[in-house]
């Protein structure tokens, strides 16, 4: 990690999504390549305007994805939505309030979550405990990809043994979104399986991502054996 510095690394999750894509296929049985290219001609229907269009043939599925790469924040909406109308057709839900109904956008973060647990993230991981991961590990991740800002405004409550909550504020985060939620919800859910929790169930109790404000608190509880 040295020589990284302060940068972010949002982009890592864009890279992720694609990884995620691959993995989806060879779990599935679907030729990787097709489906790909299936994705990608959703996304450019979904983009609708030529402009996004433009951006996602050059910047997104031509141009190298860099884990330091800042996308607009439609560009993961987008293939979220992209990646859920293909691989589980376009009535699929999009997004989940508890860890026990699956959606994409929540596979996607668990993915995100085990594959960064081995890469990038791994010092964030490695050799923690549930409660160790969530009220640091986790928001070291929320440091490196959102900033000091965004990561300083959340919090974690114990609220018993092996129970807590976990507070964002997506104040001034224009790519909050219920389905951006629901990678959380997957986040969660796999880094507190990687870090030795049983049974974990994470429920998004409150969500203010999609309100106009001034009060844009998510909140997560989190419970395991
Ligand atoms: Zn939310």
């Amino acid at each position: 990690m040295s020589g990284q510095g302060e940068e972010k690394l949002l982009g890592d999750f864009v890279k992720g999504r694609f990884l995620f894509l691959e993995d989806f296929c060879q779990r599935n049985g679907l030729d990787v390549a097709g489906t790909n290219r299936a994705v990608q001609a959703e996304a450019l229907r979904l983009a609708e305007d030529p402009a996004r269009q433009a951006f996602f043939r050059d910047q997104v599925f031509n141009g190298p994805v860099l884990a330091t790469t800042l996308y607009p924040e439609w560009v993961d909406r987008i293939l979220l939505q992209a990646l859920s109308n293909i691989l589980k057709g376009p009535g699929a839900p999009l997004h989940t309030t508890s860890s026990k109904v699956s959606c994409i956008p929540f596979e996607a973060g668990r993915f995100n979550a085990r594959r960064q647990a081995a890469s990038v993230f791994r010092p964030f991981f490695q050799g923690k405990t549930p409660e160790n991961w969530l009220t640091h590990g986790f928001f070291m991740v929320l440091r490196r990809c959102y900033g000091d800002g965004f990561a300083g405004k959340g919090k974690v409550v114990e609220v018993g043994p092996n129970h807590y909550q976990v507070h964002i504020d997506n104040d001034g985060v224009p790519q909050a979104s219920r389905m951006e939620c629901s990678t959380g919800v997957g986040y969660i859910y796999e880094g507190l399986l990687l870090t030795g929790a049983k049974d974990p169930l994470v429920t998004h109790t409150q969500c203010r991502s999609e309100s106009p404000g001034p009060d844009r608190v998510c909140i997560y509880d989190v419970t395991w054996k």
